[in-house]
């Protein structure tokens, strides 16, 4: 069923009723295909790539990519109503944004035959996007990579290793950010768009054990001696990487913080709905002041965090929304998220420490929204840069 929870008292001004058609059709399909489901995947740590490909056959894949391209040919707002009704059931393993944010590096900088190579196959779910950025030495300090694609005829030959990488077991094309000049930092970073199938020298280790985000194949990525055609260089030009990553930040940023304001309203009404519910000394938890005033201030917060994350949307749609700004909607909105998971667990009593409880998977995921994607100390560094 669609989302009517209390927090929907606030209807986005940037819903309108072809979007809500479309978030009905969004949320038959997560129900019917990925709610039975969400338990087997978190034993397997992986969702598999059936529901990918029933996915992109019903349109739910890269919403915002043009229709020249095999896209939807909507916008941001499509991507939104997708990220909040997956964020609001805590479905964490279906790696959309990922998947979507490598489609976008493509669009923004691809080649023509790099564009109508890779989005249709990808808009089909056929091949799942993955970025491969993070080392196990370089996080947060992209510029000290390691991963080398060195020319050579009409290859980059590609060794090095990655780390935490989303979607990395399932992914059939990796934005893989290398250096294509190791001695030189930035200037020296390009992005390989490499297909997995097949390649040689080619390996996904393991997928990683994480707090939380149980049914989402996070792993690790190994190359050696990996031999990408040089056509898949975005763009089709060396030394880009970095300025094709600056190009799409407030793009991600936002993205993290939708998830996150609409991971705050799922909890936040599945909260209401258990204290109603839940008896202590006679009455429903939810007459206790304590409850009471706490709910007020979760439910305050939680429609703060929409406001500006709603502004972001139309930011995104209308082109512009600021680096700076989605650091502060990433970073801010992020923290909330802790904050109010927080609360929800602790009005859920013992439940709320039970995986079964959607409110207690829900504050594990929470955990990472503050680390990956830049982490909020790295926002904060851009913030302030600004001022
Ligand atoms: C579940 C998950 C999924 C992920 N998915 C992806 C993915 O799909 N692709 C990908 O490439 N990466 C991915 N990452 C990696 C993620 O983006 C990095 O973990 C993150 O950028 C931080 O890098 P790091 O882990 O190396 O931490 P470090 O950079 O080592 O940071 C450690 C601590 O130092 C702080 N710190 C670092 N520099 C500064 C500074 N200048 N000022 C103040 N504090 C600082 C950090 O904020 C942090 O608190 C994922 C991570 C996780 C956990």
């Amino acid at each position: 069923m669609p989302y009517h929870g209390p927090m929907n008292a606030r209807v986005s001004p940037w819903m309108d009723d072809e979007l809500a058609i479309f978030r009905d059709a969004a949320s038959r399909f997560i129900e019917t295909e990925m709610v039975p489901n969400e338990e087997s995947w978190r034993k397997q740590q992986h969702v598999g790539r059936e529901i990918w490909r029933k996915a992109g056959e019903t349109g739910l894949l890269c919403t915002d990519v043009p229709v020249e391209y095999g896209g939807v040919g909507g916008d941001f707002r499509h991507e939104a109503v997708l990220y909040e009704e997956l964020a609001r059931r805590g479905l964490s393993g279906f790696g959309q944004g990922v998947h979507s944010i490598c489609a976008h590096y493509l669009v923004n900088h691809g080649t023509e035959d790099q564009k109508h190579r890779l989005l249709p196959r990808m808009a089909s779910g056929e091949l799942i996007g993955a970025i491969g950025m993070t080392e196990p030495a370089a996080g947060s300090d992209l510029q000290g990579i390691r991963t080398r694609a060195i020319r050579d005829g009409d290859d980059y030959v590609v060794n090095g290793s990655k780390i935490f990488i989303t979607n990395g077991y399932l992914s059939g094309l990796i934005a893989l950010v290398v250096k294509t000049q190791p001695a030189e930092g930035a200037k020296g970073t390009s992005i390989l768009m490499v297909e997995t199938a097949a390649l040689a020298g080619f390996r996904v280790g393991r997928i990683l054990d994480k707090m939380g985000m149980k049914s989402q194949d996070t792993a690790e990525l190994f190359f050696e001696n990996v031999r990408v055609p040089a056509a898949n260089l975005l763009g089709g030009a060396e030394g880009k990487g970095f300025y094709q990553l600056m190009g799409d930040l407030p793009y991600e940023r936002a993205l993290i913080a939708v998830v996150g304001v609409a991971a705050m309203e799922g909890a936040l009404a599945e909260t209401i709905k258990y204290v109603k519910e839940r008896k202590a000394f006679g009455k429903s938890i939810a007459e206790f002041q304590n409850t009471k005033f706490k709910l007020a201030e979760l439910a305050t917060k939680t429609r703060i965090a929409r406001v500006f994350v709603d502004e972001c949307i139309a930011r995104i749609v209308a082109g512009t929304l600021d680096t700076v700004t989605a650091s502060m909607a990433k970073y801010w909105v992020t923290d909330m998220q802790q904050e109010v998971l927080d609360e929800c667990v602790q009005l859920h009593g013992g439940y709320g420490y039970m995986n079964e409880y959607l409110v207690c998977r829900m504050f594990a995921d929470a955990r990472v929204q503050r680390i990956y994607g830049g982490t909020n100390e790295i926002m904060k560094e851009l913030i302030s840069r600004s001022l």
